[in-house]
């Protein structure tokens, strides 16, 4: 954060104090604190305006896969752009990197999908889910069966509908949401909500009963669709008990649910597999994907459906004429010829092997964690993790909010050179570029054990309890 002085006249941090509305921040203490302003990135790394370095060890928002300065993804982007800066999709008009795009999504698909539809962010894709099995279910007859399940901790973005299916109360307070037909089951988190003496095979199984007793009390032609995320991400990094989306899926199967599977933050390499479905055991009917699918470089989400929902689309043509629904830039040719480059990219540097690899070391580091005086929990995958912090680690209890443990100990990091995220109670969470080497793995880890320190120096002296 910027010193009081630079909020004075003319910085940049006064302009941004003035002008900005910033996303997710205490719009109060930003007036005082100013913003961290990043001026450039190469690799993981990421410069402020002193010249100091980072490790971006959130890849941003989980999103940067290969880092801050991919010179084929910048020439992807200019080339398309000299050729045609924009075109759309509207009206049967088409681009080729739009359709090499959603041609390669469904070669790479974890399920035989049939179509592709783009938009812009992780929102407006889970957004385009509702309305398109809305539509669905009315082109079948099933104009009642209109109800999505979601996860209390669930994150799906912050649309008026996507923000209903996130299951975290501040997306909602003051908000007047969620909107009607969006419920919430209960939360995978076996550390949390296992009941004592409850195995994790017998808590994945109580958490697939509260499925079916909740569709069954809604009545099961009311309900349409179960959204999850392979691995909650801004939820705390949750990784459900390994036979969870087993024994949910069998119930969705039984009352003719469908499984959406948000790919938003898995997708593409972040677990280790292809997508979070793979990783996870999730069959899914519909899946939504972004951030990863550029690398973050430009905004593009995809939506991917089978051939059945596709064809009860056509049928809705055929009596309503157009599809109704798209956004100016879906499809947009600079961000599909990035997404398509970044897709080849994967291949040609076969990243996925490198993920496997390094994030054994990456896994080593965040268990090694579990030892330190304030992490109650440590939570891996892939190259994604997270440690809950805890005020005492036999009972599980947490630290008084007040206290905000995990904001101290995200801005000890990110002055010991890490940029970690507290997310959803008092976890701190990695999810670095993919491309991250097992010795900027070590750095990354060093500093944000530096920055627990520092919280833990500061409970011990101040005695929070
Ligand atoms: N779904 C998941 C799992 C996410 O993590 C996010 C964003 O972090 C979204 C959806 C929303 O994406 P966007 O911020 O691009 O709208």
């Amino acid at each position: 954060m910027s010193s009081p002085s630079l909020l004075q006249g003319n910085s940049l941090a006064a302009r941004d104090v003035r002008s900005m509305i910033h996303p997710y921040t205490n719009l109060s203490t930003h007036l005082t604190e100013g913003p961290l302003i990043i001026q450039r990135g190469k690799g993981v790394h990421v410069y402020d305006e002193e010249g100091r370095e980072y490790i971006e060890g959130l890849a941003g928002l989980w999103c940067a896969s290969f880092g801050f300065g991919e010179e084929e993804l910048i020439k992807a982007a200019t080339e398309q752009m000299r050729k045609l800066p924009f075109y759309h999709s509207f009206a049967s008009k088409s681009t080729e990197p739009s359709i090499l795009l959603a041609e390669k999504l469904l070669e790479v698909a974890p399920m035989p999908f049939s179509k592709v539809f783009f938009a812009n962010s992780g929102s407006e894709a889970n957004d385009t889910v509702i309305k398109l099995v809305w539509y669905y279910n009315n082109s079948r007859g099933q104009p009642a069966k209109k109800k999505i399940i979601s996860r209390q901790k669930a994150y799906h973005g912050v649309t008026v509908a996507a923000a209903s299916l996130t299951g975290l109360p501040p997306l909602h307070n003051d908000f007047d949401l969620p909107i009607k037909n969006i419920l919430h089951t209960s939360c995978p988190h076996y550390y949390r909500y296992g009941k004592d003496g409850e195995t994790e095979e017998e808590f994945a199984a109580r958490c697939a009963a509260e499925l079916e007793q909740l569709i069954l009390a809604e009545g099961p032609e009311t309900v349409a669709a179960f959204i999850a995320e392979p691995i909650m991400g801004a939820g705390g990094v949750i990784i459900p008990p390994a036979t969870y989306f087993g024994k949910m899926q069998a119930v969705l199967k039984k009352y003719d649910v469908l499984m959406v599977a948000d790919e938003v933050i898995c997708g593409f390499g972040r677990t280790g597999e292809m997508w979070g479905s793979e990783a996870l055991g999730i069959r899914p009917d519909i899946v939504t994907c972004a951030k990863a699918l550029s690398s973050a470089y430009l905004p593009i989400s995809a939506v991917m459906i089978t051939e059945e929902i596709f064809q009860g689309m056509v049928k809705q043509s055929e009596k309503h004429g157009a599809l109704a629904h798209g956004f100016t830039y879906s499809g947009h040719p600079v961000p599909a010829a990035v997404g398509l480059r970044t897709l080849q990219l994967m291949e040609e540097r076969d990243l996925l092997a490198h993920v496997r690899k390094v994030s054994v070391r990456f896994n080593e580091r965040f268990q090694a964690l579990g030892d330190h005086p304030l992490v109650g929990e440590v939570r891996s995958m892939g190259l994604i993790g997270a440690v809950e912090l805890v005020a005492d680690k036999k009972t599980k209890r947490p630290f008084d909010a007040s206290r905000k443990a995990a904001p101290k100990a995200s801005a000890a990091m990110q002055e010991a050179g890490v940029i970690s995220r507290a997310v959803a109670g008092d976890n701190l969470a990695l999810c670095p570029p993919l491309i991250i080497t097992e010795a900027e793995i070590d750095t990354m880890f060093d500093r944000f054990t530096q920055g627990l320190d520092v919280v833990a120096a500061a409970a011990k002296a101040e005695n929070w309890d």
